[in-house]
């Protein structure tokens, strides 16, 4: 499988990554207890991928058993831990001493001495952000551990809408960034471009099931990348960008890998096809008026919290991709004060019309969600 240097991290990653969220049982309670189905579905997996030539794999403590099963797996693998690259990833803490405490922790149940990515897990929010770059606090103990050699690198993973991603991005404190970006939500391009001109490396979030629930996709939006499956296009797409080092898939079956691996067969990853695909979505996109909704996010901020754009990005899917599925899974995830997936739902808009004067397009906002409350709830 073809690999991509990960920017300045110096490590060389295969273009897909194996997400480690979905081994079966994965998420049971306690998490420090293997059941024998949990694990052979992990080795499973974690063999399928390796033998199909993926060398990185991506974890987190917040994965529930994750860590714990890839710990017991990796000593049974074909391919010998020198030639794998683990990340893991955990959120900021308030003192270096719990960082430390923590990869620690994590080290100790993957049975590793040395990780060779290790990311601040979720820097959604500003809060969550000035907590990581204290001085003297949790991103100085991971400074600490890296020049003691237990990390290769650090970097942070994040779902923050795109100044806040930037603007972590500028502090050069991390190496890498794990982001969504896909296809079908091309907002963050601009950090795409920030990470590329910094010589970051650049991880694509899911860029299939958090990026449009593409496995099962909608009979229109698969007539519309005929010849191709939705996954494929999206993948071809996102390999297409010199700048996309590699994109995490998440397999809950070993077999599952076979699908990314019909992506990668046809070189280059941006021919005729692709090119006729694309312009068949743009067409289909254009039909909305709500393709005006661009990420300047200037409706902002709502006084009753709703993510006024990512509420109208799922319209705008569903309107014209028939991605309602999608919108729907999205959309129910969203909690006014959570920070991985924050907003309130639309139909708590008072119609103050504060958002109003602030849209350079003129979108009758309050009317939008209200109906796409109504689209979403059915
Ligand atoms: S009109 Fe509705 S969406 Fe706009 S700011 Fe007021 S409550 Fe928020
Ligand atoms: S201000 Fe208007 S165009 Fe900009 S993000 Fe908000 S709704 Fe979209």
């Amino acid at each position: 499988m073809e690999q991509r240097c990960f920017g300045a991290t110096g490590c060389h990653l295969s273009v897909f990554t194996l997400g480690t969220m979905r081994f079966l049982n994965g998420w049971d309670e306690p998490h420090d207890v293997l059941p024998e189905d949990s694990l052979e579905n992990a080795h499973g997996i974690i063999q399928a991928a390796v033998r199909a030539g993926i060398n990185h794999i991506e974890t987190a403590r917040g994965y529930g058993k994750s860590e714990r099963l890839i710990g017991r797996v990796l000593p049974y693998l074909d391919t010998p831990r020198n030639q794998l690259m683990i990340t893991t990833k955990a959120p900021p803490t308030e003192t270096a001493l719990e960082m430390r405490h923590q990869l620690d922790d994590s080290l100790e149940r993957m049975g590793l001495d040395r990780v060779d990515l290790f990311a601040l897990h979720g820097l959604n929010n500003l809060e969550r952000f000035q907590l990581a770059i204290r001085p003297g606090g949790c991103l100085a103990a991971l400074e600490q551990a890296r020049n003691e050699g237990m990390i290769g690198a650090i970097g942070f993973s994040s779902h923050a809408p795109l100044p806040l991603l930037l603007a972590i991005m500028a502090t050069k404190a991390f190496a890498f960034v794990n982001l969504h970006y896909n296809f079908f939500r091309q907002e963050n391009r601009a950090a795409v471009d920030l990470a590329e001109s910094m010589n970051m490396g650049l991880f694509i979030i899911s860029p299939n099931e958090k990026g449009g629930l593409l496995y099962d996709p909608p009979p229109y939006l698969s007539k519309l990348t005929h010849p191709l499956h939705p996954v494929h296009f999206n993948e071809r797409w996102l390999l297409s960008q010199p700048q996309v080092h590699t994109l995490s898939v998440g397999l809950s079956m070993p077999e599952h890998v076979d699908i990314h691996m019909q992506s990668l067969k046809h070189h280059p990853y941006w021919g005729a096809d692709e090119r006729r695909i694309q312009a068949h979505l743009t067409q289909a996109l254009a039909k909305s008026p709500l393709q005006r909704c661009g990420p300047c996010r200037r409706c902002l901020p709502c006084p009753v919290k709703i993510d006024i754009p990512t509420v109208l990005r799922l319209k705008h899917l569903q309107d014209t991709l028939e991605m309602g599925s999608f919108a729907r899974f999205r959309y129910d995830m969203m909690q006014p004060d959570d920070h991985w997936i924050p907003g309130a739902r639309g139909n708590v808009c008072t119609r103050c019309g504060d958002c109003l004067p602030r849209c350079p397009q003129q979108l009758n906002i309050p009317d939008l969600m209200h109906q796409a409350h109504q689209q979403f709830s059915r």
